[in-house]
């Protein structure tokens, strides 16, 4: 048990240089206590979910690794998040790497007590079937709207037959469930080749706005950002960033890579375009380590979990008043 911290600052690099001392998500503090904590930093090391290229259950520890890069001040926003928000390293959920529905239920009981305790969830993955018990637990009593970034709409019905739960089907699952308000959702980059010509249709057929790779070069990322915050409005939002959503040439450590994606910069600036809505929770997922050796795929999704905290902090302290 760690031992209760006295501030939820992270540890300084001009105290304790950055290449140094046990890695947390952004040198933050780890508890086991939620007492105090405003955002939650989670790691969920599972990929049971992955039906091709399995890896992302290595994410977390690398993504901690990679993220003692991250510093205090977002350069262009000004936000201090971690003067803003108490945030503190959750540590990890203890999954069951040969259990699948087990490990459902653990996800959502660990997330069930975060939020439970006022905790706004910031998570690393893991591949995207971790948003569906992320979601049971923090959307039962209302459906949220999604931000979701990905090459893919994970959307899809189902995979060998009766195999309704892989990271290909976690937003199918949770608009079936209500958790998830498809009229409030917007997916951006989709691209990839299908198994069918209707795979895609589902979403849309439900109301999701679906932003594929060539409509975003169209529309540029502004009118991207403008759209984003039209669908999911004033109401509750998560926001799901998916690796593949960016060009593998940024993010080669992933599962199910597809060329053709945005930048590294367009996904920051989407990101940042997000401040000021109704901030629920977030997540970067698919950050699969033995497909990157260089490690810079654990870089990237450590400082989009940056991006998304400037932006959950700034909700949440806006929230305080
Ligand atoms: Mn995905
Ligand atoms: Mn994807």
């Amino acid at each position: 048990m760690a031992e209760k911290p006295t501030s939820f600052k992270p540890v300084s690099g001009n105290v304790m240089p950055r290449f140094s001392g046990i890695s947390t998500f952004m040198r933050l503090p780890h508890v086991s206590d939620t007492d105090g904590v405003d955002i939650g930093l989670i790691g969920v090391p599972w990929d049971g979910g992955t039906t091709n290229r399995a890896g992302a259950r290595h994410g977390p520890r690398q993504i901690r690794d990679l993220s003692t890069m991250v510093r205090n001040v977002h350069h262009q926003s000004r936000i201090k998040p971690f003067e803003l928000c108490n945030c503190a390293d959750l540590g990890d959920v203890p999954v069951n790497p040969i259990d699948l529905h087990d490990t459902l239920a653990r996800v959502e009981a660990y997330y069930r007590r975060v939020h439970e305790a006022g905790v706004v969830p910031l998570s690393a993955g893991g591949d995207h079937l971790i948003t569906l018990p992320i979601m049971r637990a923090i959307a039962k009593d209302r459906p949220v709207g999604m931000v979701h970034f990905d090459a893919h709409t994970d959307t899809w019905d189902r995979y060998f037959g009766d195999s309704i739960y892989t990271h290909g089907t976690p937003f199918r699952r949770a608009v079936e469930e209500g958790l998830l308000d498809p009229k409030r959702t917007v997916q951006i980059g989709i691209r990839g080749a299908l198994y069918g010509e209707g795979d895609n249709d589902w979403g849309e057929q439900q109301g999701i706005r679906v932003i594929t790779i060539d409509e975003f070069y169209q529309m540029g990322v502004e009118a991207a950002i403008a759209e984003a915050r039209r669908v999911v409005g004033d109401g509750p939002t998560y926001v799901s960033f998916d690796v593949d959503g960016l060009d593998p040439v940024y993010a080669p450590g992933t599962g199910t890579p597809e060329i053709g994606g945005f930048t590294t910069f367009e996904a920051q600036t989407m990101l940042r375009g997000l401040q000021g809505l109704d901030l629920v929770g977030g997540d970067v997922v698919e950050v699969a380590p033995p497909f990157d050796p260089s490690g810079n795929t654990a870089m990237v999704g450590a400082t989009m979990m940056f991006e998304i905290l400037c932006i959950l902090c700034d909700t949440i302290a806006a929230r305080r008043g």
